[in-house]
């Protein structure tokens, strides 16, 4: 086997990572090094030079004891020192290393503390917020392990989707960086993303301008901007970060209306208008709406409605499931706002796997107007996330007590995320589940269970008379795992019966429930909760993102049961309990 110079300098910095890794004598490690790189921009190959039996020494960086190791290379194409260590450290740790700031020490230690052999395994970890639980690892560095691995996978994917909230990271600060171009009137998201998708193609973008802008260029010469595709005065591509094309485009004044509401579609909900127009002689298209040749509005999106006789249509619903004919007989929903929200019925503390004592959480709710928040630690069997026991959980609730003594403007609800357990019991005792507020219940294993079982499971639990709230329902986490099989429709109406709440996790992968069992849900007649999940104080704010795809789901306030005053919510609760 006739091996090249690039694959035995690969093996040598392989192996020198390797060594590294385990900590051996640096002179040893930079020997490899040096070799490796003197190797690779060596004119003549390795392989050769050992076939004609001539002295490697010669070579830059090349002692006896390398010499040796080139001829095993060459002539077996493997090193059997490279396979012994890689017993001790899986080579998957190899391909860890390449993610920026993450360096040997980090590596070992996710080794060592998590036993994770490659970066699957790390992302996952990752996900479930277990890498920052070990030393010299934050919650910072695992939401950018979590932004490197993605964007690896972008990479090797054809064409990127991005979760709604990592594409406003990037968008936002571009729109702000527009508004200031020269002569700009008005800069508009339109797209997948207006609608409030949970992931995003691309973005498209929509700028009125006073004819003398340049904010053309300044699209071009944006910092996030790794290539350009096209630029023109009405339209210019880009491609940002992670993969992220960026369609801006000019329009005027007069027509900028019907070319927002063209621009955010869906594609099937415009088809429905334009069909819809026609039978009103009448063309609409992103330049304006018409009768024969007379242009009878345009400017305004409001127009694009109102002269077809509909109801406003919001963004989120224009999906063509329905939106249209409710719009005509003047039935669409009142859809949920965040200033409907009074409370948040999931979150974390430092006393599981949270980052902020139940104090900063509930300041900080308090301080976004909500009237209560409810505290929902881990129980016992996620010892990851240092689940709490029935005694812990004591404790806590005497220092919930205490708080609100204290606390002003606030009331902290005692709750717990207990574990559905495989038989569908819960993970603590009813005597205890009884002294808590309400309970937030979750299935964090056994995801694999069929169908028919995993049903069983979670209704038998909610038959318990303490459940109150079905935490992310399906289990899915958006690009990464998909949902767990689930009888939905059957589980729904069981939930009805018992009076149980679905929630809506607003956790940025998870959004589970997703639009369609929100609609589901309250077709059924099943209240839903909109929670955060936050496990650090700044995470309320996903509740801003989040009630998207609560309005997706056509909800309204009277749906959610996190609208509801304290008295009203606590007298739902209670009639549950049996
Ligand atoms: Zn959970
Ligand atoms: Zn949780």
């Amino acid at each position: 086997m006739a091996v090249n110079n690039a694959y035995i300098s690969k093996l040598l910095s392989d192996y020198a990572d390797m060594l590294e890794l385990e900590g051996a004598n640096r002179y040893k490690i930079r020997a490899y090094r040096n070799a490796s790189y003197s190797i690779a921009s060596l004119p003549r190959s390795i392989s050769e030079m050992v076939e004609l039996g001539e002295d490697l020494t010669q070579l830059p960086g090349i002692g006896k004891e390398l010499s040796q190791k080139l001829v095993e290379i060459a002539g077996a194409g493997r090193l059997h020192q490279f396979e012994e260590i890689k017993e001790r450290f899986p080579e998957g740790l190899l391909e860890i290393l390449k993610l920026r700031g993450i360096g040997f020490v980090k590596v070992r230690e996710l080794y060592e503390k998590l036993g994770i052999k490659n970066l699957s395994e790390l992302e996952e970890a990752a996900r479930e917020g277990r890498v920052s639980q070990i030393r010299g690892f934050d919650v910072k560095t695992e939401r950018m392990i979590i932004e490197e691995i993605e964007a690896m996978d972008l990479k090797k994917g054809a064409k990127p989707r991005i979760k709604i909230s990592t594409a406003e990271s990037i968008v936002m600060p571009l729109i702000d960086h527009l508004k200031k171009s020269k002569g700009v009137k008005s800069v508009e998201i339109a797209g997948s993303f207006r609608r409030g998708r949970e992931t995003v193609g691309d973005i498209d973008i929509l700028v009125v301008h006073d004819g003398d802008s340049d904010v053309m260029d300044r699209f071009a010469g944006y910092e996030d901007v790794e290539q350009v595709l096209e630029k023109g005065d009405t339209l210019s591509s880009a491609v940002l970060r992670l993969g992220l094309q960026v369609d801006l485009r000019a329009v005027p004044e007069i027509s900028s209306g019907s070319a927002l509401h063209h621009f955010t579609g869906s594609k099937e909900h415009n088809v429905a208008m334009r069909q819809l127009a026609i039978r009103k002689g009448l063309k609409i298209s992103e330049y304006g709406i018409f009768r024969g040749d007379e242009r009878i509005g345009g400017e305004n999106e409001e127009d694009v409605f109102s002269l077809l006789d509909l109801q406003f249509i919001p963004p989120e619903l224009r999906e063509n499931t329905g939106e249209i004919e409710a719009a005509q007989k003047g039935k669409l929903p009142k859809l949920i706002s965040l200033e409907d929200i009074k409370g948040d019925l999931h979150m974390h503390s430092k006393a599981s796997d949270g980052r902020a004592t139940i104090e900063e959480m509930a300041l900080a709710a308090r301080e976004r107007g909500y009237e209560y928040i409810a505290i929902t630690d881990h129980s016992r069997r996620l010892r990851i996330a240092r689940g709490l026991t029935p005694k812990r959980l004591e404790e806590q609730l005497e220092q919930i007590d205490l708080l609100n003594e204290r606390l002003e403007g606030i009331r902290v609800l005692k709750s717990i995320e207990v574990d559905i357990l495989e038989d569908g019991t819960l993970d603590l005792p009813d005597s205890i589940l009884s002294r808590l507020d309400l309970v937030v219940c979750a299935v964090h294993h056994k995801f694999n269970l069929s169908k028919a079982k995993q049903t069983d499971r979670i209704i038998s639990a909610i038959d318990n008379p303490y459940f109150t709230i079905l935490a992310h329902p399906t289990g899915r986490l958006i690009d990464h795992r998909e949902p767990y099989e689930l009888d939905m429709e059957r589980l729904m109406k069981a939930a009805r019966e018992c009076g149980c709440v679905m929630e809506l996790n607003m956790q940025p992968d998870r959004l589970d429930l997703n639009e369609i069992h929100c609609r589901m849900a309250k077709e059924l007649g099943v209240m839903v909760a909109l929670s955060t999940d936050a496990h650090i104080t700044s995470e309320l704010n996903l509740m801003r993102l989040g009630i998207k795809q609560a309005r997706r789901g056509w909800l309204e306030a009277d749906d959610v049961i996190n609208t509801m005053t304290l008295e009203d919510l606590m007298k739902l609760i209670n009639a549950k309990k049996r």
